[in-house]
């Protein structure tokens, strides 16, 4: 006998939509081909966008922040799906940012052993960065997106409206991930960056980036770790200020820190260096942050689980838009060139 077991991760076909004022007719078209549509938001973007609308779906509103990717929201998500009736053959649509889609997607994953989903982004992080590439997840008191699955969505609909009545605040977030895409592949595309981050022409091509590189590596054993652009010390900055700082802005001052940390080891030569700095400032994402404490920061971005050794993990910038450096560091050694720089 043979057991054949499917790989599920050579099965990543979906769509990624891109439009506004597309969600009420897709969602009307998929309608009959499920026994029913579960929509779950968050009260911020219910307040702000649905409303009555969509009301022949359920509905099942969470509370923002990232307070709500926990075990005791998943446990009463869960509870909330048990209670309507949820079964297999039911679509999930997570209508919101990061933290709905993570919840949302990895209680879809469970819940009987998977159910379809649909991520809808509303914010410019989740449009072009977290919605693609079907990580899922929650945090635990041990760490951020400690207990999660790979389960990707059957469709990502971005629909424009949602970004609207987005804060400039997470304009910004958006901006320092597309910022990253454009480090590592299209960096001519900069400038259409810098004119209008929430056009339909820039959300495309951002999230080309990210499809391309997820479809080459969904599991991040190798390219996929390019992602991770500004995010080792920038994780370290949200969590050394105790996540007062937002991830974007954390991510910006990661980048630049990351620079001088590539400067220093030859990887990048001034030219570029100069030209990152410059583009920071451009875009409105050039902030300065001292290091409380290096020590303990350097024993922060040791302790990311991305790090598969007792070394820490770095995607440097070498050439912007055509060369990354993966590279891997004693902490010693970080303690050092941090303390240099
Ligand atoms: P992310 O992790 O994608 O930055 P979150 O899910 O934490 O996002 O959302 C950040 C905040 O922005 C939350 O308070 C959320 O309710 C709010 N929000 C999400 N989408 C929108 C939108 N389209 N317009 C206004 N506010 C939004
Ligand atoms: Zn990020």
């Amino acid at each position: 006998m043979k057991i054949r077991i499917k790989n599920n991760f050579k099965n990543f076909d979906y769509d990624y939509l891109v439009g506004t004022n597309i969600l009420a007719e897709l969602l009307d078209k998929v309608a009959k081909d499920y026994f029913s549509v579960i929509i779950v938001t968050d009260s911020n973007i219910d307040s702000l966008y649905l409303g009555k609308k969509f009301d022949n779906y359920s509905k099942i509103v969470i509370a923002p922040g990232e307070e709500s990717k926990s075990f005791e929201s998943l446990n009463k998500l869960l509870g909330e799906f048990s209670k309507i009736g949820l079964k297999r053959n039911c679509l999930v649509v997570a209508i919101g940012g990061g933290v709905i889609g993570d919840l949302a997607g990895f209680a879809a994953s469970i819940y009987m052993r998977g159910v379809d989903y649909w991520q809808v982004p509303t914010t410019l992080v989740a449009m072009v960065d977290s919605s693609i590439g079907g990580k899922t997840g929650i945090n635990t008191e041990f760490g951020k997106n400690l207990i999660g699955s790979f389960y990707p969505p059957k469709k990502i609909v971005v629909d424009l409206n949602f970004a609207q009545k987005l804060p400039k605040s997470e304009v910004k977030n958006g901006l320092a991930e597309m910022y990253k895409h454009c480090l590592i592949e299209n960096y001519n595309h900069l400038n259409n960056l810098i004119s209008n981050p929430l056009s339909e022409k820039s959300v495309i091509s951002s999230a080309k980036v990210k499809i391309k590189i997820i479809e080459k590596d969904p599991l991040e054993k190798n390219i996929r770790k390019y992602l991770n652009i500004g995010h080792t010390v920038g994780h370290a900055i949200e969590k050394e200020s105790k996540l007062q700082i937002p991830h974007g802005m954390a991510v910006a001052i990661g980048i630049k820190i990351e620079s001088k940390i590539a400067k220093k080891l030859g990887i990048l030569n001034d030219q570029n260096y100069n030209k990152i700095i410059s583009d920071l400032a451009l875009l409105n994402l050039d902030f300065d942050y001292k290091i409380e404490n290096l020590d303990k920061f350097v024993k922060l971005m040791a302790s990311d689980k991305k790090n598969m050794s007792q070394k820490i993990c770095f995607a440097l910038v070498s050439t912007p838009g055509k060369k990354i450096v993966i590279v891997d560091l004693e902490p010693e050694n970080v303690v050092k060139i941090l303390s240099e720089i």
